[in-house]
């Protein structure tokens, strides 16, 4: 790949993507366990960073740790949780609507929000599976009503083992159409789920670095919050399709590795 340079001075923290970077649903892509190990070994801090909102914090580890990715619940940080802090920050001791999964609504609560389905000051959106025609036009009437629109992440489709699902971004298509209203977005490519991951490493933006499988989430993200790039072809991303990704997305990585044994080599040094 004639577009890798030497890899930049001063990253000092890496925030790990995982679907389609660490694993592919229940299988862990090669060199996903050896990467982290490698982190651990050196004392290179990093977090892993999820646009999924359904699952708290404590379940993405348990399901890392499942597939042999050595993980603990503080490092993981979600769209939920970074959409939680968003709000107790934005706006302390409001009242606020959750339309999502367990994961947002005890995100909501350790936050110290107060949860209601009367008045809401915020309505808060995530992947929804119990969604309906009922919960679509509360949202409206909410939204329309003057309360704040905040969605976890924006993505429309999610890859399972059946096919393609609908992400909280479809359902939020429709709430917008409904509401007139754009909603202030947490996750990638956002940035305020990668300021969150950002403040919790406790470095600059440009001493981190994003690792991830697609450009137009993760690398846009990065690039967004002012971070370095890591794109690995592990995922949505080929060799084959790279240099159309690229042109659709107006974003390029500043470092593309091939896999996660190149990506462990270029951040950790060749060896374990
Ligand atoms: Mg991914």
């Amino acid at each position: 790949m004639e577009r890798m340079r030497i890899l930049p001075k001063g990253w000092k923290a890496y925030l790990i993507d995982l679907d389609g970077t660490l694993y592919h649903g229940p299988r862990m892509i090669p060199g996903a366990d050896g990467l982290i190990t490698a982190l651990r070994a050196k004392r290179i801090p990093f977090l892993f960073v999820t646009n999924n909102s359904s699952r708290t914090p404590e379940e993405v580890a348990a399901h890392l740790e499942a597939m042999g990715i050595s993980a603990r619940t503080e490092e993981v940080c979600t769209s939920a949780v970074a959409a939680a802090r968003y709000i107790a920050q934005a706006q302390p001791g409001c009242k606020v609507a959750a339309i999502g999964e367990a994961g947002l609504t005890i995100a909501l609560k350790e936050a110290g929000l107060q949860l209601t389905l009367e008045e809401p000051d915020v309505v808060v959106q995530g992947i929804d599976r119990q969604f309906t025609y009922d919960t679509l036009t509360r949202a409206a009437r909410w939204i329309r009503g003057g309360a704040r629109y905040v969605l976890t992440n924006p993505d429309l489709l999610l890859p399972s083992q059946e096919g393609l699902m609908p992400g909280a971004g479809t359902l939020s298509a429709a709430i917008q159409a409904a509401s007139g209203v754009k909603p202030t977005v947490i996750g990638k490519p956002a940035a305020p789920l990668m300021d969150f991951a950002i403040a919790r490493v406790g470095l600059e933006a440009s001493e981190v670095a994003v690792i991830g499988d697609n450009l137009h989430t993760d690398i846009a993200a990065g690039v967004n919050a002012g971070c370095g790039t890591i794109l690995t072809l592990t995922g949505v991303t080929t060799a084959d399709n790279l240099p159309d990704y690229v042109k659709s997305s107006g974003v390029e990585a500043d470092l593309v590795c091939r896999d996660l044994d190149e990506v462990r080599a270029r951040i950790c040094g060749s060896g374990e």
